[in-house]
């Protein structure tokens, strides 16, 4: 039997309400060219540049993953392939490439050429590719942003300056583009916005230390995540995450550990199988396995360990952003730091590693990074593969069997456990 670990409520009608919003104002600037639009790059985004525009983000992920939950990926993607795409490149940007070639948007509703294609490139060399191609495709300029990658613990002053002149010069394109001057006060405004969204945000992933954990902070993240590119930088967003996490403290106060809701706590690493979202979850729900924590939700930002936007200093907190609190312009070493605090404070029995065939950002070296959490940590790691975004990369029965025995063997080993436990009392 499975039982489902998902549960709807307000939080999730406002996430809708504000994710509709978004596209109806996209449809209306393809309609009528207002308000200016920036396709931009989830990992390391500067919306809050955007702000001091009154311009619209266009997230291609946001886009790829809508198609894929919608089981609408697979006709683009054999689209851009036929285009000559090759088999083993990411899926998102095939999907993206060929679902704009074909006029399929996630809505039914349109998406306007953008004001400004922006490669904010963080840590993934195909977001270079892939803004050069949608800039070629729809014919929109083109600024890329190169945000240096994570050499050390912290950034360097230099990299901080090289981000903050780089924002600087994109302002000008930006004021050149739209005819609009670009409002310092309202980029300050929506920095504090930020900076409240991260604290909201932060509490609630802290929420999950709970037991229960209030929301699966892998599955559930994902409905979070959407406000969080979009809004993270406006007051609906701040609106949007107090009433997430009031709901989520009412949930941890009403809600008794009888110890079967959640039977196992893991942590995972790597973004889920969206055309496959529903199947996959239920796999760790038939166990009452759930998500902890996990890097996935935190390519966006990374703000459980302190980090925020700081008005008083906005280029500055923003560059900062950019380089250096977002998981995916971080070293692997930084990676495995964050899986193992994951584990240790937030009280989790296993980790799992999703491999996702598209993405060598995400899954390049996880093999040895289930060798770490095993053998150098003896921690109970699962590895498996699938795909984000193609369909065609996803073997249930195969997937199915290796979760079993995961839990299978977790379960084994909690009962030897409370044996001895209770041998020794
Ligand atoms: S390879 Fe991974 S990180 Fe890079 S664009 Fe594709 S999905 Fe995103």
């Amino acid at each position: 039997m499975t039982t489902q670990t998902e549960y709807r409520s307000q939080l999730h009608h406002r996430q809708k309400e504000l994710m509709v919003k978004w596209y109806e104002r996209l449809n209306e600037a393809a309609e009528t060219g207002e308000p200016p639009t920036v396709s931009m790059m989830i990992s390391g985004n500067c919306v809050e540049l955007l702000e001091g525009f009154s311009a619209v983000p266009i997230y291609p992920e946001v886009n790829a993953l809508q198609l894929a939950i919608r089981h609408q990926s697979l006709e683009p993607i054999l689209l851009a392939e036929e285009l000559g795409y090759a088999a083993d490149n990411c899926a998102y940007v095939k999907a993206d490439i060929g679902a704009y070639l074909r006029g399929i948007t996630p809505t039914g509703g349109k998406l306007p050429k953008p004001t400004l294609v922006l490669c904010n490139f963080v840590g993934c060399n195909t977001y270079l590719k892939w803004f050069e191609h949608v800039a070629e495709f729809t014919g929109a300029p083109l600024y890329t942003l190169d945000v240096p990658f994570m050499r050390y613990d912290e950034p360097t002053h230099a990299d901080i300056e090289y981000v903050v002149k780089q924002l600087k010069e994109l302002i000008k394109r930006l004021e050149d583009l739209t005819g609009r001057k670009f409002d310092y006060d309202r980029f300050k405004e929506a920095v504090r916005c930020s900076s409240e969204v991260e604290n909201l945000w932060s509490r609630i992933k802290h929420l999950a230390k709970h037991s229960p954990s209030p929301f699966d902070a892998y599955f559930d993240a994902i409905t979070l995540m959407g406000p969080l590119y979009v809004y993270r930088a406006k007051p609906e967003g701040v609106e949007f995450f107090e009433i997430a996490l009031k709901e989520l403290q009412e949930k941890v106060l009403n809600e008794r550990d009888d110890g079967e809701r959640e039977q196992f706590r893991v942590v995972i690493e790597g973004p889920p199988p969206y055309p496959h979202f529903r199947t996959f979850r239920d796999m760790f729900a038939k166990w009452n396995a759930t998500a902890v924590a996990s890097t996935y939700s935190t390519v966006g930002g990374l703000w459980e360990f302190g980090a925020r936007h700081d008005p008083s200093t906005p280029f500055e907190s923003v560059a900062r952003h950019m380089l250096e609190h977002n998981v995916t312009n971080r070293n692997y070493l930084q990676r495995y730091d964050q899986i193992k605090k994951y584990v240790e404070d937030w009280n989790a029995d296993g980790v799992i590693i999703h491999f996702v065939k598209s993405c060598r950002l995400f899954s390049a070296g996880q093999g040895d990074m289930r060798d770490y959490f095993t053998k150098t940590l003896g921690i109970p790691t699962l590895y498996i593969e699938s795909d984000l975004e193609d369909p065609r990369y996803f073997s249930e029965a195969q997937l199915k069997n290796r979760i079993d025995a995961y839990f299978e063997a977790l379960e084994h080993q909690k009962l030897s456990h409370r044996g001895i436990e209770e041998r020794r009392n």
